[in-house]
């Protein structure tokens, strides 16, 4: 299913795009939107048919430093992208190599996600992605991982284990996790994005998993909603 915004279209990712045109930021891709990808289109040498699609979107929601990463595709067969935070504070900057420390302590033998993205944007390689995973209990073997470095409100003098869970991705982080979610749908296009809580189990069997069956917060945003169009 290919990736399209159009007049008419709603929602976070509009959002991102009028943000990127300096639009204000409604949500709602309207014909001043319309107008104005138009006109950006033109600029950049990309057909100005006012549809912001997977050539458009690539361009107009760039990733600051995806040169570092490299994107093979799994040798496993994938049915599902699961979507992290790091639960570190907001604003708290994280670098892959800290976080495998992390995750070598809990006896691991590497970093259990996939892919990372950092506080700036930048999206980093973790685990091979033809190496089962460690993210998701029970759902490992078919899965692709991806973190980002964030996931718990900042109050100084607050413990750790009292901090609630926010949703603290920056823009960069939220323009670079559109843009390599959009590259691995492509590669895995039969694949669900979800996020790590919606593996909750549905302890009333009603089908939902609601907020008080959440195992865990993780990743502190509803990731099922935000990407379903992807
Ligand atoms: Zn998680």
């Amino acid at each position: 299913m290919a990736v399209i915004y159009k007049l008419g279209s709603r929602g976070p990712v509009v959002k991102q795009i009028q943000g990127a045109l300096h639009l204000i930021q409604d949500g709602i891709f309207g014909s001043l939107t319309r107008e104005t990808l138009i006109q950006w289109q033109k600029e950049h040498e990309l057909t100005p048919d006012g549809i912001a699609g997977p050539a458009t979107l690539a361009k107009l929601l760039p990733v600051v430093t995806k040169n570092i990463l490299h994107m093979n595709k799994s040798r496993r067969v994938i049915t599902d992208i699961v979507i992290h935070c790091t639960a570190s504070r907001e604003g708290q900057a994280m670098t892959v190599e800290q976080i495998r420390a992390d995750h070598k302590k809990n006896g691991w033998s590497d970093i259990g996600y996939h892919y990372v993205v950092l506080l700036d944007g930048t999206i980093a390689n973790g685990r091979d992605v033809d190496l089962i995973g460690a993210h998701v209990s029970g759902h490992n073997a078919h899965s692709i991982g991806v973190a980002y470095v964030g996931g718990l409100e900042d109050k100084p003098g607050v413990a750790y284990s009292r901090l609630k869970a926010k949703d603290t991705r920056t823009d960069r982080q939220k323009a670079a996790l559109l843009s390599l979610l959009i590259d691995l749908k492509k590669m895995y296009p039969d694949a669900k994005i979800s996020g790590h809580r919606d593996f909750s189990p549905d302890k009333n069997n009603n089908g939902i998993i609601e907020p008080q069956e959440w195992i865990k917060s993780c990743p502190s945003f509803d990731a099922k909603t935000e990407y379903k169009h992807l």
